[in-house]
């Protein structure tokens, strides 16, 4: 799952970034209205977690031009007590939720986690395929009701390939739900990733498509 935070404030936004990326989420940081703007242009996220008070373009400007341009992605805004208005207008411009600061970093994970699964109509936000076991909320995973210990990245593997079951997902697609700006990839990773819940799980988990990517298949043995 990869995340663009759009806020200026370095201390909030420090602890923002690392929080989701210790909850397993890939996190870039944009401080302005128009490093967001560029961000959003090149790349896909999962969902924006959006600053309103920001430096060159507002994120009120932000969210408007990303709906006009028809741009789905769920958009969480960040709004400082009292300014009801802030709210009502970032609701009315297509923002899909909000968060008055100070927050607690687990309810915004909580509520990142509720407007991720929205978009693919799932209600129990639990994943079961085969014999594994899913929980974003907890970010637990079971074989045949026993759990298995994942490494953050084993587990954001996992969890991409269960929310696309069916869907062949390349290598760099992968990645691009992985990793942030700036962090390194090695050649191999997913390789790594897949041997390795081949290994915890079970090897019919997952279908190697040779050229093309990985795939879970629908029907579970
Ligand atoms: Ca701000």
């Amino acid at each position: 799952m990869r995340i663009l935070l759009v806020e200026d404030d370095t201390l909030l936004g420090n602890g923002v970034s690392t929080g989701l990326s210790q909850a397993g989420f890939a996190v870039d940081w944009a401080t302005d209205g128009d490093d967001a703007e560029t961000a959003l242009s090149a790349t896909s996220y999962d969902a924006v977690v959006l600053d309103l008070g920001l430096p060159k373009t507002d994120g009120l400007t932000v969210l408007k031009r990303l709906r006009t341009s028809k741009d789905p992605t769920p958009v969480l805004i960040l709004t400082a007590r009292d300014s009801i208005e802030d709210r009502v207008a970032g609701l009315d411009a297509g923002s899909d939720d909000y968060l008055v600061k100070p927050f607690e970093l687990a309810e915004l994970q909580a509520r990142l986690r509720a407007l991720l699964r929205r978009p693919k109509g799932m209600i129990d936000p639990t994943l079961r395929h085969g014999r594994v076991t899913l929980n974003p909320a907890d970010r637990a995973v079971s074989l045949d009701d026993n759990p298995v210990d994942l490494s953050e990245r084993e587990y954001a593997t996992l969890y991409e390939l269960m929310l696309n079951t069916g869907r062949v997902l390349s290598k760099a697609q992968l990645e691009d739900k992985l990793y942030g700006w700036g962090e390194e990839i090695g050649s191999n990773t997913i390789e790594v990733y897949v041997h390795h819940l081949r290994r915890k799980l079970y090897p019919e988990l997952i279908r190697t498509v040779r050229g093309v990517g990985y795939v879970m298949t629908k029907v579970g043995p």
